[in-house]
C-alpha cells in the first residue's frame, strides 16, 4: 500500500524521540563515568624519522564503558563539549597523563614531551592556569616536559581571550601546539601574535600523499612556512612508507600516525618506550 503522510511523520517522531532519549542517557552516563573515572588514557607516539627516536606522545582519552566496552572520543567529546562536562574530563586526563610521566621520567625511560588535547572550555576556564600550576606540583611532571595541543578552530574563536592564556602557558615553560592545522583558519596572521611552538598537519593533506598534487603542495608549503616561522612542524595520520618518505624529503621529520603505531594503552607503550629507548 501507499505511504500515507500520517505514518510517515508518527514514524519520524518515533525515530526523533529515540535519538533524543539516547542522548540524555548518554550525557548521564558520561555524567557517571567522570564522577567514577572511568576513563584511560592511550597514547600515540610522536616519532623522529631522521634520528629514530622518539620525540613524545599524544594522551587520547578513551571511556571504558561497564557495558559497552572502549568506546572512542567521537562517540563522547562532542557531548562533552556541549554540556561543559569536558572540563572535568580534560582534568581526569591531564592528572592521570602527567602523572604516568612522572613515573616514567623517575625510572629513567624517556617518553619525551607529553601532548595533552584540551577544548577551547578549558583553557578559558578562570582556574585554568591555577589547575595546571597544581597539577605540574602534585604529579611532580616537569612543564618542559609539556605541550598543549589546541585545535586552530578553537582558537580562531576568541583569538584575544586565548593569547592572553596562552603567553602565560608559555611563560610556565610548557608548549603550544596547534592540533588539525591548515582545516579552521581565515588568515595566517594569527601565527605570528600568539607563541605557538609546533604546527600539527592535519591529517586530511597527508591522506593522498605523495600521488594528490595539490595536498603535496600544501603540505611543503606549511612545513616551509614552520621552517621560516622558527616553529616545529609534525604531520599527524601518517599510514604509509610513502607519506613518511615524502615527508622527509620535504623537510618535515616529525612524525605520528598507524605506520609507527596506534594509540596504545599503559602496558603496551611501556614496551614500546622501552624498545626504542635501547636502540
Ligand atoms: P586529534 O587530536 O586530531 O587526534 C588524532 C586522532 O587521529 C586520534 O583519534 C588518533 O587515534 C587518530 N589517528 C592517529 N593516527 C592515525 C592514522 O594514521 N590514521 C587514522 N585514520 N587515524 C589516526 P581518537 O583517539 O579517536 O581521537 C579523536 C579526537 O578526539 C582527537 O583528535 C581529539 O580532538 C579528541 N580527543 C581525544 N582525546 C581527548 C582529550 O583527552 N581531550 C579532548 N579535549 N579531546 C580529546
Ligand atoms: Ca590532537
Ligand atoms: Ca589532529
Ligand atoms: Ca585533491
Amino acid at each position: 500500500a501507499k505511504d500515507n503522510g500520517r505514518d510517515n511523520f508518527q514514524f519520524y517522531t518515533e525515530d526523533m524521540t529515540q535519538v533524543a532519549f539516547e542522548h540524555v542517557a548518554m550525557q548521564a552516563s558520561l555524567r557517571q563515568a567522570i564522577l567514577n573515572n572511568e576513563f584511560e588514557v592511550y597514547y600515540q607516539p610522536q616519532i623522529n624519522a631522521l634520528e629514530n627516536k622518539i620525540i613524545g606522545m599524544e594522551a587520547l582519552v578513551r571511556w571504558k564503558h561497564p557495558s559497552l566496552g572502549i568506546v572512542t572520543p567521537d562517540k563522547f567529546i562532542p557531548i562533552a563539549e556541549e554540556t561543559g562536562m569536558i572540563v572535568d574530563l580534560d582534568r581526569l586526563v591531564m592528572k592521570s597523563a602527567m602523572k604516568q610521566w612522572s613515573i616514567w621520567y623517575s625510572q629513567g625511560l624517556n617518553p619525551g614531551v607529553l601532548s595533552i588535547n584540551l577544548a577551547v572550555k578549558q583553557v578559558q576556564k578562570a582556574d585554568f592556569i591555577d589547575f595546571l600550576q597544581n597539577c605540574i606540583l602534585h604529579t611532580q611532571c616537569r612543564a618542559e616536559w609539556l605541550t598543549l595541543e589546541l585545535t586552530e578552530s578553537d582558537i580562531m574563536k576568541n583569538l584575544e581571550a586565548m593569547k592572553q592564556v596562552l603567553v602565560q602557558v608559555k611563560s610556565l615553560g610548557i608548549g603550544i601546539a596547534i592540533d588539525d592545522f591548515g582545516t579552521g583558519y581565515s588568515s595566517l596572521a594569527y601565527l605570528k601574535r600568539l607563541p605557538v611552538s609546533k604546527l600539527k598537519i592535519d591529517r586530511s593533506f597527508i591522506k593522498d600523499l605523495p600521488e594528490d598534487d595539490e595536498d603535496s603542495t600544501i603540505a611543503r608549503i606549511i612545513i616551509m612556512m614552520a621552517k621560516n616561522l622558527g616553529i616545529d612542524v609534525l604531520a599527524e595520520g601518517v599510514e604509509t612508507s610513502e607519506q613518511r618518505d615524502f615527508l622527509l624529503e620535504s623537510g618535515c621529520a616529525h612524525i605520528q600516525g598507524f605506520f609507527y603505531s596506534r594509540p596504545m594503552p599503559n602496558e603496551e607503550t611501556l614496551k614500546y618506550i622501552q624498545q626504542w629507548n635501547q636502540d
